[in-house]
């Protein structure tokens, strides 16, 4: 199993940082996670959402957001739109798949021969 994170946005807030009261420091992510093994991968539904503040180097959890970095928040939101999470076969599976349709058709011809 391998997971893959795929960022979907990011982007700089000039909101003060509640920690530090820096204006250039803010930083939002918002970032899926694709599971991966061998026969098939899947975008996770849940998008991780972090806002990280480079200046004082600490995760801003929502519980300390003000309104101002709330409303930004909700602006960028809308911008980071999640990848369908339907799952993905692997080249290998389709290969499967192939090599038992060609099983199938073989036996109808055997079958049919005798
Ligand atoms: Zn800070």
């Amino acid at each position: 199993m391998k997971t893959t994170e795929h960022i979907l946005h990011i982007a700089k807030f000039n909101n003060n940082c509640p920690g530090c009261y820096t204006t250039d420091g803010l930083k939002i992510s918002f970032v899926q996670e694709e599971i991966e093994n061998k026969f098939h991968s899947k975008m996770q539904k849940i998008v991780a959402e972090t806002l990280y503040c480079h200046a004082c180097n600490n995760i801003i959890y929502p519980v300390n957001w003000n309104e101002d970095i709330d409303r930004v928040y909700q602006y960028h939101k809308k911008q980071a739109i999640p990848k369908s999470s339907r799952v993905r076969l692997q080249p290998i599976t389709y290969g499967i798949i192939l090599f038992c349709f060609g099983a199938v058709v073989a036996l109808i011809y055997f079958l049919g021969n005798n």
